[in-house]
Protein backbone atom coordinates (compact mmCIF):
# COMPACT_ATOMS: atom_id res chain seq x y z
CA UNK A 1 0.00 0.00 0.00
CA UNK A 2 1.59 3.08 -1.18
CA UNK A 3 1.46 6.46 1.08
CA UNK A 4 -0.99 8.47 -1.26
CA UNK A 5 -3.38 5.32 -1.07
CA UNK A 6 -3.14 5.46 3.13
CA UNK A 7 -3.50 9.50 3.11
CA UNK A 8 -6.48 9.27 1.07
CA UNK A 9 -7.84 6.41 2.92
CA UNK A 10 -7.44 8.01 5.87
CA UNK A 11 -9.00 11.23 4.35
CA UNK A 12 -12.17 9.45 3.64
CA UNK A 13 -12.23 7.81 7.29
CA UNK A 14 -12.45 10.85 8.67
CA UNK A 15 -14.69 12.42 6.82
CA UNK A 16 -17.64 9.99 7.06
CA UNK A 17 -21.02 10.70 8.37
CA UNK A 18 -23.68 8.08 9.74
CA UNK A 19 -26.84 10.13 9.35
CA UNK A 20 -29.43 7.59 10.91
CA UNK A 21 -29.91 5.99 14.27
CA UNK A 22 -32.18 6.21 17.42
CA UNK A 23 -31.33 7.02 21.26
CA UNK A 24 -33.37 5.92 24.27
CA UNK A 25 -35.39 9.10 23.30
CA UNK A 26 -37.15 6.99 20.80
CA UNK A 27 -36.63 2.90 20.67
CA UNK A 28 -32.60 2.39 20.62
CA UNK A 29 -30.68 0.90 23.60
CA UNK A 30 -28.02 3.94 23.87
CA UNK A 31 -28.37 7.53 25.21
CA UNK A 32 -27.75 10.39 22.64
CA UNK A 33 -24.57 10.89 24.62
CA UNK A 34 -23.33 7.22 24.13
CA UNK A 35 -24.09 7.31 20.79
CA UNK A 36 -21.96 10.12 20.04
CA UNK A 37 -18.79 8.56 21.89
CA UNK A 38 -19.69 5.55 19.97
CA UNK A 39 -19.48 7.88 16.55
CA UNK A 40 -16.26 9.23 17.90
CA UNK A 41 -14.92 5.60 18.99
CA UNK A 42 -15.12 4.72 15.21
CA UNK A 43 -13.75 7.43 13.60
CA UNK A 44 -16.80 8.96 12.40
CA UNK A 45 -16.37 12.85 11.51
CA UNK A 46 -19.76 13.34 12.36
CA UNK A 47 -23.08 12.09 12.55
CA UNK A 48 -27.30 12.72 13.01
CA UNK A 49 -29.37 11.76 15.80
CA UNK A 50 -33.18 10.84 14.46
CA UNK A 51 -35.10 9.28 16.64
CA UNK A 52 -38.85 8.46 15.71
CA UNK A 53 -41.37 11.47 15.77
CA UNK A 54 -38.85 12.84 18.55
CA UNK A 55 -35.94 15.62 19.04
CA UNK A 56 -35.88 14.86 22.82
CA UNK A 57 -32.06 13.74 22.29
CA UNK A 58 -30.92 16.36 20.14
CA UNK A 59 -29.74 18.79 22.77
CA UNK A 60 -28.13 15.87 24.91
CA UNK A 61 -25.94 14.90 21.52
CA UNK A 62 -25.01 18.19 20.64
CA UNK A 63 -23.63 18.61 23.29
CA UNK A 64 -21.75 15.38 23.76
CA UNK A 65 -20.64 16.12 20.08
CA UNK A 66 -19.50 19.64 20.48
CA UNK A 67 -17.07 18.44 23.69
CA UNK A 68 -15.88 15.30 21.36
CA UNK A 69 -14.90 17.57 18.47
CA UNK A 70 -17.47 15.56 16.15
CA UNK A 71 -20.23 17.43 13.30
CA UNK A 72 -23.81 16.92 14.96
CA UNK A 73 -26.67 17.52 12.26
CA UNK A 74 -30.29 17.28 14.61
CA UNK A 75 -32.33 14.48 12.65
CA UNK A 76 -35.74 13.19 13.41
CA UNK A 77 -37.82 10.32 11.74
CA UNK A 78 -41.72 10.77 10.92
CA UNK A 79 -44.05 8.15 10.48
CA UNK A 80 -46.24 8.50 7.97
CA UNK A 81 -48.67 6.48 6.03
CA UNK A 82 -49.22 6.25 2.06
CA UNK A 83 -50.23 4.03 -0.36
CA UNK A 84 -51.54 1.39 2.61
CA UNK A 85 -48.03 1.49 3.58
CA UNK A 86 -45.88 2.75 6.51
CA UNK A 87 -43.76 5.58 5.37
CA UNK A 88 -40.91 6.87 7.16
CA UNK A 89 -39.44 10.64 6.20
CA UNK A 90 -36.41 11.42 7.81
CA UNK A 91 -35.36 15.65 8.60
CA UNK A 92 -32.05 17.35 9.23
CA UNK A 93 -30.85 20.70 9.79
CA UNK A 94 -33.96 22.12 11.67
CA UNK A 95 -34.11 24.38 13.84
CA UNK A 96 -34.70 21.99 17.57
CA UNK A 97 -36.32 25.32 19.39
CA UNK A 98 -38.68 25.34 16.57
CA UNK A 99 -41.96 25.49 18.86
CA UNK A 100 -44.93 24.45 16.47
CA UNK A 101 -42.40 21.61 14.80
CA UNK A 102 -41.72 20.48 18.55
CA UNK A 103 -45.77 21.21 19.62
CA UNK A 104 -46.52 18.82 15.95
CA UNK A 105 -43.87 16.36 16.96
CA UNK A 106 -45.65 15.53 20.02
CA UNK A 107 -48.85 15.21 18.50
CA UNK A 108 -47.55 12.37 16.82
CA UNK A 109 -46.07 11.25 19.76
CA UNK A 110 -49.46 11.01 21.43
CA UNK A 111 -50.74 9.31 18.60
CA UNK A 112 -47.90 6.78 19.36
CA UNK A 113 -49.10 6.48 22.68
CA UNK A 114 -52.56 5.41 21.21
CA UNK A 115 -51.67 2.53 19.20
CA UNK A 116 -49.08 1.48 21.30
CA UNK A 117 -52.17 0.69 24.10
CA UNK A 118 -54.33 -1.00 21.32
CA UNK A 119 -51.44 -3.25 20.82
CA UNK A 120 -51.13 -4.06 24.14
CA UNK A 121 -54.88 -4.56 24.47
CA UNK A 122 -54.78 -7.23 20.79
CA UNK A 123 -51.86 -9.09 22.93
CA UNK A 124 -54.40 -9.67 25.70
CA UNK A 125 -57.16 -10.78 23.42
CA UNK A 126 -54.61 -12.84 21.59
CA UNK A 127 -54.01 -14.45 25.58
CA UNK A 128 -50.49 -12.73 25.76
CA UNK A 129 -50.02 -10.64 29.03
CA UNK A 130 -47.77 -7.70 29.07
CA UNK A 131 -47.90 -4.58 30.33
CA UNK A 132 -47.26 -1.07 29.44
CA UNK A 133 -44.98 -0.99 32.78
CA UNK A 134 -42.81 -3.49 31.25
CA UNK A 135 -42.57 -2.34 27.91
CA UNK A 136 -41.49 1.05 29.52
CA UNK A 137 -38.73 -1.04 31.63
CA UNK A 138 -37.04 -2.14 28.69
CA UNK A 139 -36.02 1.53 27.31
CA UNK A 140 -33.30 1.13 30.19
CA UNK A 141 -34.00 4.22 32.18
CA UNK A 142 -37.13 6.48 33.37
CA UNK A 143 -39.02 7.88 30.38
CA UNK A 144 -38.07 11.85 30.03
CA UNK A 145 -40.49 14.14 28.78
CA UNK A 146 -40.68 13.68 24.99
CA UNK A 147 -39.30 9.98 24.57
CA UNK A 148 -41.27 7.36 23.73
CA UNK A 149 -41.43 3.41 23.50
CA UNK A 150 -42.42 1.41 20.59
CA UNK A 151 -42.82 -1.97 19.25
CA UNK A 152 -39.00 -3.33 19.58
CA UNK A 153 -39.20 -2.59 23.12
CA UNK A 154 -42.52 -4.97 23.35
CA UNK A 155 -40.79 -7.57 21.38
CA UNK A 156 -38.42 -7.85 23.73
CA UNK A 157 -40.63 -8.44 26.58
CA UNK A 158 -42.39 -11.12 24.41
CA UNK A 159 -38.82 -12.77 24.05
CA UNK A 160 -38.16 -12.10 27.94
CA UNK A 161 -41.54 -13.64 28.59
CA UNK A 162 -41.23 -16.75 26.38
CA UNK A 163 -44.03 -15.65 24.12
CA UNK A 164 -41.65 -15.45 21.26
CA UNK A 165 -38.62 -17.41 20.90
CA UNK A 166 -35.97 -14.29 19.75
CA UNK A 167 -37.21 -10.57 18.44
CA UNK A 168 -37.78 -11.65 14.92
CA UNK A 169 -40.16 -14.05 15.92
CA UNK A 170 -41.72 -11.76 17.93
CA UNK A 171 -42.08 -9.28 14.84
CA UNK A 172 -43.45 -12.20 12.48
CA UNK A 173 -45.82 -13.47 14.98
CA UNK A 174 -47.62 -10.27 16.70
CA UNK A 175 -45.66 -6.87 16.07
CA UNK A 176 -45.28 -6.92 12.28
CA UNK A 177 -47.49 -4.98 9.88
CA UNK A 178 -49.87 -7.80 8.92
CA UNK A 179 -49.27 -9.67 12.22
CA UNK A 180 -51.57 -10.70 14.89
CA UNK A 181 -51.64 -7.74 16.82
CA UNK A 182 -50.48 -5.05 14.61
CA UNK A 183 -52.49 -2.16 14.57
CA UNK A 184 -51.55 0.61 12.05
CA UNK A 185 -52.46 3.99 14.23
CA UNK A 186 -53.57 7.32 12.24
CA UNK A 187 -50.91 8.84 10.41
CA UNK A 188 -50.30 12.34 8.39
CA UNK A 189 -49.13 12.00 4.95
CA UNK A 190 -45.31 11.98 3.69
CA UNK A 191 -46.17 15.39 1.98
CA UNK A 192 -47.38 16.59 5.55
CA UNK A 193 -44.20 15.16 7.11
CA UNK A 194 -42.12 16.71 4.48
CA UNK A 195 -43.79 20.21 4.77
CA UNK A 196 -43.34 20.40 8.69
CA UNK A 197 -39.48 19.80 8.25
CA UNK A 198 -39.37 22.68 6.01
CA UNK A 199 -41.19 24.58 7.55
CA UNK A 200 -38.73 24.42 10.75
CA UNK A 201 -36.06 25.31 8.38
CA UNK A 202 -34.61 21.59 8.04
CA UNK A 203 -34.18 19.38 5.01
CA UNK A 204 -36.86 16.01 4.16
CA UNK A 205 -35.14 12.99 3.21
CA UNK A 206 -37.32 9.55 2.31
CA UNK A 207 -36.15 7.58 4.39
CA UNK A 208 -35.22 3.35 3.22
CA UNK A 209 -37.13 3.29 -0.17
CA UNK A 210 -36.02 -0.28 -0.38
CA UNK A 211 -38.33 -1.59 2.48
CA UNK A 212 -41.58 -0.91 1.22
CA UNK A 213 -41.19 -2.89 -1.37
CA UNK A 214 -42.95 -0.99 -4.35
CA UNK A 215 -41.39 1.53 -6.75
CA UNK A 216 -44.18 2.87 -7.97
CA UNK A 217 -45.52 3.81 -4.43
CA UNK A 218 -42.03 5.56 -3.66
CA UNK A 219 -41.96 7.28 -7.44
CA UNK A 220 -45.49 8.53 -5.99
CA UNK A 221 -44.49 9.63 -2.23
CA UNK A 222 -41.39 12.02 -4.38
CA UNK A 223 -43.92 12.95 -7.10
CA UNK A 224 -46.62 13.97 -3.90
CA UNK A 225 -43.98 14.62 -0.83
CA UNK A 226 -41.25 16.31 -3.07
CA UNK A 227 -38.27 15.35 -0.60
CA UNK A 228 -35.18 16.88 -1.34
CA UNK A 229 -33.36 13.31 -0.88
CA UNK A 230 -33.63 9.87 -0.56
CA UNK A 231 -31.53 7.45 1.70
CA UNK A 232 -29.47 5.02 -1.11
CA UNK A 233 -27.49 3.05 1.57
CA UNK A 234 -29.07 1.30 4.50
CA UNK A 235 -28.53 -2.21 6.28
CA UNK A 236 -32.30 -3.44 4.21
CA UNK A 237 -30.72 -2.65 1.48
CA UNK A 238 -28.97 -4.78 -0.94
CA UNK A 239 -26.31 -3.49 -3.35
CA UNK A 240 -28.94 -3.75 -6.73
CA UNK A 241 -31.46 -1.32 -4.36
CA UNK A 242 -28.31 1.35 -3.80
CA UNK A 243 -27.69 1.29 -7.57
CA UNK A 244 -31.54 1.40 -8.50
CA UNK A 245 -31.92 4.30 -5.79
CA UNK A 246 -28.93 6.05 -6.89
CA UNK A 247 -30.70 6.31 -10.78
CA UNK A 248 -33.83 7.30 -9.42
CA UNK A 249 -31.89 10.14 -7.17
CA UNK A 250 -30.22 11.48 -10.55
CA UNK A 251 -33.61 11.33 -12.58
CA UNK A 252 -35.65 13.28 -9.42
CA UNK A 253 -32.30 15.69 -8.74
CA UNK A 254 -32.52 13.88 -5.13
CA UNK A 255 -30.13 14.56 -2.18
CA UNK A 256 -28.67 11.17 -1.50
CA UNK A 257 -27.95 10.44 2.24
CA UNK A 258 -26.57 6.69 4.20
CA UNK A 259 -27.07 4.91 7.71
CA UNK A 260 -26.93 2.19 9.94
CA UNK A 261 -30.77 3.23 11.50
CA UNK A 262 -28.43 1.37 14.62
CA UNK A 263 -30.91 0.54 17.34
CA UNK A 264 -27.75 -0.78 19.80
CA UNK A 265 -27.79 -4.03 21.48
CA UNK A 266 -31.33 -5.90 22.04
CA UNK A 267 -31.15 -9.42 23.20
CA UNK A 268 -28.00 -10.08 22.18
CA UNK A 269 -28.36 -8.84 18.29
CA UNK A 270 -27.65 -5.82 16.34
CA UNK A 271 -31.13 -4.05 15.28
CA UNK A 272 -30.62 -3.05 11.70
CA UNK A 273 -27.39 -2.06 11.20
CA UNK A 274 -23.69 -1.47 12.90
CA UNK A 275 -23.49 2.61 13.84
CA UNK A 276 -21.10 3.65 11.51
CA UNK A 277 -21.38 0.48 8.95
CA UNK A 278 -23.02 3.21 6.45
CA UNK A 279 -21.71 6.78 6.09
CA UNK A 280 -21.73 8.87 3.31
CA UNK A 281 -19.12 11.45 2.92
CA UNK A 282 -18.69 15.25 3.70
CA UNK A 283 -19.69 16.27 0.46
CA UNK A 284 -23.23 14.84 0.64
CA UNK A 285 -23.51 16.70 4.18
CA UNK A 286 -22.09 20.12 2.94
CA UNK A 287 -24.78 18.78 0.21
CA UNK A 288 -27.41 18.58 2.73
CA UNK A 289 -26.51 21.70 4.57
CA UNK A 290 -26.93 24.05 1.90
CA UNK A 291 -30.66 22.72 0.70
CA UNK A 292 -31.49 23.76 4.55
CA UNK A 293 -30.44 27.32 3.28
CA UNK A 294 -32.76 27.44 0.15
MN1 LIG B 1 -37.19 1.91 15.35
MN1 LIG C 1 -37.48 3.71 9.54
MN1 LIG D 1 -34.83 4.48 11.79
Amino acid sequence: MNDAYKEKQTLEQTSRYDLHMHSTSSDGMNTPTELVRLAAERGLAGLALTDHDTAAGVAEAADEAKRLGLDFVPGVEISTRSGGKDIHMLGYGFDPADVTFMERLTGLRSVRDQRNDRILERLRELGVEITLEEVQERSGRPLKPGESVGRPHMADVLVRKGYAVDLRDAFDKYLAEGAAAYVSPPRISPREAAHWIREAGGVPVLAHPGLYGDDDLVRAVLDDAKPSGIEVRHPDHGAEDEVRYRKLADEYGLLTSAGSDYHGVRQGKVFHGELGAYTVGSAEVEALRRATLR
